[in-house]
Order: structure tokens, then C-alpha cells, then sequence
């Protein structure tokens, strides 16, 4: 299990940068079953709420949701090829992600978001989230496109963190 947790990509990796790209039905189906399987396992050890491929240094458009979300998000926990809607207003929650270890800060995003994405069969389907699934959606779908939390700071708090980021970047311990 602890080589499940070694394989979550930090800071720095170019893979982390990446736009990824839309997986395709049917031929993708064996290589999403696999790479849900590696996530789900990862997740589970690394105790996170959510994981997106690129994480685990796949560049393709599917994240998941830790399963104690299965009420918010309707008994979903895979998203693939996720299209998002954000609305209302913004609002202010901590976030924290297993690709910058030990950073939680607090961070304005729009409070709702809808959401259109394939399961692992290729069926379509459509949420409409606020809250903790809200957040969760809208970070998640962010590392599909290459932007970590710590991008949308404050000038600020990105200066305050610089050194702190630096050291991941260079994959030293920072405490
Ligand atoms: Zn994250």
C-alpha cells in the first residue's frame, strides 16, 4: 500500500501542468478500469476527499470522489470528461490537496457548480452541487487543466508561500 501513496505526483511535476486530454469510448474502457482501480486504492491510503488522474501522472480528463460523498454527488464517485457550469455566489473554504502536502488555506470559488460527465461505461449523466461536492468538483477539474489551489491565492499568500513551494518543487521535506 505505501507505494500507492509514493505514486501521488507533488508539486513540480510537469504532469501536474498539463492540460489532459478527453478519454474516448469504448477504447479507453480497459485503461479507465485499471486506472480507477490504482486511484480508488490511492485515495483510500492517502485519505483524501477527491483524486484527479494527473495526480497519479495520467494526463486524461477523469477524477474521483472519496465514496463518503456518495449522497451529495447521487451515487457517483467517478467523473470522466467532466464539463462544469459554476454559478451564485462566491464563497470562502478551506482547501487542501494531496499534490501540495501540509497547505491549507482558504480559498473564494463560486459556491454551486453543475456538472456533466461519462461514468466508467461512457453513460452520461448531471449534477447540480453545492457545498463540500461543489468545492471538491470545482478543484478537482482544475487539475484537468493543469491549475493547482495555490495559482488562485492572493498575491500575498502566494508570497508568503513561496518558500514553502519552493521546497516541494525541489521534492525536499519541508517539515
Ligand atoms: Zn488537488
Amino acid at each position: 500500500m505505501q507505494n500507492l501513496l509514493k505514486s501521488v505526483r507533488i508539486i513540480g511535476d510537469p504532469v501536474l501542468r498539463q492540460k489532459s486530454r478527453p478519454l474516448v469510448f469504448p477504447d479507453d474502457t480497459p485503461y479507465i478500469s485499471t486506472l480507477v482501480r490504482t486511484m480508488e486504492g490511492t485515495l483510500e491510503v492517502a485519505e483524501g476527499l477527491g483524486l484527479a488522474a494527473p495526480q497519479v501522472g495520467e494526463s486524461v480528463r477523469l477524477f474521483i470522489a472519496t465514496p463518503d460523498y456518495l449522497d451529495e454527488l447521487n451515487g457517483h464517485v467517478v467523473f470522466i470528461n467532466p464539463e462544469i457550469h459554476p454559478y451564485d455566489e462566491m464563497e470562502k473554504r478551506e482547501e487542501g490537496c494531496l499534490s501540495v502536502p501540509g497547505i491549507y488555506e482558504l480559498l473564494s470559488r463560486k459556491s454551486r457548480v453543475k456538472i456533466k460527465a461519462a461514468d466508467v461505461r461512457g453513460n452520461t449523466f448531471s449534477l447540480d452541487l453545492g457545498g463540500l461536492a461543489a468545492r471538491l468538483v470545482l478543484h478537482e477539474v482544475d487539475h484537468l487543466d493543469g491549475i493547482l489551489f495555490v495559482d488562485k491565492l492572493s498575491p500575498i499568500k502566494k508570497k508568503l508561500l513561496k518558500g514553502k513551494l519552493r521546497k516541494m518543487r525541489e521534492g525536499r521535506r519541508v517539515y
